[in-house]
C-alpha cells in the first residue's frame, strides 16, 4: 500500500490559506472551520489540531459520528452539526457537548419533547430550500425561535448562501436578499443575545458583507480550492493536497491494439503505455476515462481507455525515463506542470469539493 496511491497534505499550506483568508476578509472575523467529510478528504484530526494551534475554536461537521470523532481525539471548542441528527442520538449530542442545527420546527419540537437540554442553533432558510425555517416570514421565525428558546439551549441562528460564488448581477442580488432576510430575523431576536449568528461560507466571506457580524464558516478555501473554478481567490491561497501514485509497469502497444475495458481506446501508432495502480475504488473519477491526464516527470500523460477499479493506463510515449516505480502525480505539481482538483473538476463538469472528498479511505494520507 505504501507506494501504491497516497495523498500528501501540506499542513503549512492550510495554515497559510487560513491566514491569507483572514487578512482578506473582515479583520475581526471569527472563523468556524468546516471540517465535514474528513476535512474535505484532508484528514479531520490533523487539520483540526493544526487549526486549534492557529486559534480556531469553532468547527462544523456533517453528522454526529464526525462530531464524536473530534471529541474523542480531545478537540475542545464548539462543534456544530450542520444537518439532521436522528432524535435517537440525542444522548450523544448532550454527552459530547455538541451543537445541533435545528432544521425545522417539527425537528425542534421532537428534540424539545425529550426534555433534554440540547445546545442548538436554528437554521434559517433564506432561499436555498434545503434546511431551516422559512425566513420569508421573519415574524413567524421570531415566534418559533422564542418558543424554543425556553425549551432548548439556543446559541444562535444561521443560514447558508447558495450562489455567493457567482458574481453576475442576478446572483449578487439574490445573495444580498438572502443576507437581508437573515439579518431581519437576527434583528428581531436581538434581545436574546445569542452569541453565534452566522451566514457566510468561504465565498460569502470573500465577496459579501453581512452587517450583523463577521462569523464565517470557512470550508473550501481553507483547503486552497475555489468555490467555483471560475473564481479568483486571494493570491497565496493554494491547494494543500497532492495525490500521488507510482508507475507499476510500462509496455509497448502496437498500432490497432486496444486498451482497457470495452476497448474504448485504439492505438493509432506504436505507443508506450504506463499502468498506474490507482482507480475508481481509490476515488479517481471514472468519468476521466480517455479525457483526463496525470503528470509524470513534469509532463502530461493522457489517460488511455477506461479507468479500472484499481488501475488505469496512461500514454507515456513522449515522456522519458518512465519505469516501474516512477512517481505519478494525480493531483499537484510535477516540474512546471500543476494539476489541481479544480482543473480536474472542470474536465468532468463537477466541483473541486467532490474531487477531494471522493479520494477514498484506502488512499493513505501523509502529512508534510
Ligand atoms: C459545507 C458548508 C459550508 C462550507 O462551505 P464552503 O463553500 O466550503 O466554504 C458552510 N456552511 C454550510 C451550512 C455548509 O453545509
Amino acid at each position: 500500500m505504501y507506494n501504491r496511491s497516497w495523498v500528501e497534505v501540506d499542513l503549512t499550506q492550510i495554515k497559510q490559506n487560513l491566514r491569507i483568508y483572514k487578512d482578506s476578509v473582515a479583520p475581526n472575523a471569527t472563523i468556524m472551520a468546516v471540517v465535514k467529510a474528513d476535512a474535505y478528504g484532508h484528514g479531520d484530526i490533523e487539520v483540526v489540531k493544526l487549526l486549534q494551534c492557529e486559534g480556531v475554536e469553532h468547527f462544523a461537521v456533517a453528522n454526529i459520528a464526525e462530531a464524536i470523532r473530534l471529541r474523542e481525539h480531545g478537540i475542545a471548542g464548539q462543534i456544530l452539526i450542520l444537518g439532521y441528527t436522528p432524535v435517537e442520538e440525542l444522548d450523544d449530542l448532550v454527552a459530547y457537548k455538541i451543537t445541533q442545527a435545528l432544521i425545522s420546527e417539527e425537528y425542534a419540537e421532537a428534540l424539545a419533547n425529550t426534555g433534554k437540554n440540547v445546545t442548538c442553533q436554528f437554521a434559517l432558510d433564506t432561499g436555498m430550500n434545503r434546511i431551516g425555517i422559512d425566513a420569508d416570514d421573519p415574524v413567524k421565525c421570531e415566534k418559533i425561535i422564542r418558543k424554543f428558546a425556553e425549551r432548548l439551549k439556543i446559541t444562535g441562528v444561521f443560514t447558508h448562501l447558495c450562489i455567493a460564488d457567482l458574481n453576475t448581477e442576478e446572483a449578487t442580488i439574490f445573495t444580498r436578499e438572502q443576507i437581508r432576510k437573515y439579518e431581519a430575523v437576527v434583528e428581531r431576536i436581538k434581545d436574546l443575545n445569542l452569541p453565534y449568528n452566522h451566514c457566510l461560507n468561504s465565498a460569502g466571506g470573500l465577496w459579501h458583507r453581512a452587517s450583523v457580524n463577521a462569523f464565517i464558516r470557512l470550508g473550501i478555501v481553507l483547503y486552497g480550492l475555489k468555490p467555483d473554478y471560475a473564481n479568483q481567490i486571494p493570491k497565496g491561497i493554494e491547494p494543500a493536497l497532492s495525490w500521488k501514485s507510482t508507475v507499476a509497469m510500462v509496455k509497448i502497444v502496437h498500432v490497432g491494439e486496444t486498451i482497457g475495458y470495452g476497448r474504448s481506446y485504439r492505438a493509432e501508432k506504436e505507443m508506450k503505455i504506463g499502468t498506474v495502480p490507482t482507480g475508481y475504488a481509490d476515488g479517481y473519477n471514472r468519468l476521466l476515462s480517455n479525457i483526463g491526464y496525470v503528470l509524470i516527470n513534469g509532463k502530461r500523460a493522457p489517460i488511455t481507455g477506461r479507468i479500472c477499479m484499481d488501475q488505469m493506463m496512461v500514454d507515456v510515449t513522449e515522456i522519458d525515463d518512465v519505469k516501474m516505480g516512477t512517481e505519478v502525480v494525480l493531483l499537484g505539481r510535477s516540474g512546471e506542470e500543476i494539476l489541481t482538483a479544480d482543473n480536474m473538476a472542470q474536465q468532468i463538469g463537477t466541483i473541486g469539493y467532490e474531487i477531494v472528498c471522493d479520494i477514498s479511505k484506502r488512499v493513505e494520507r501523509r502529512y508534510i
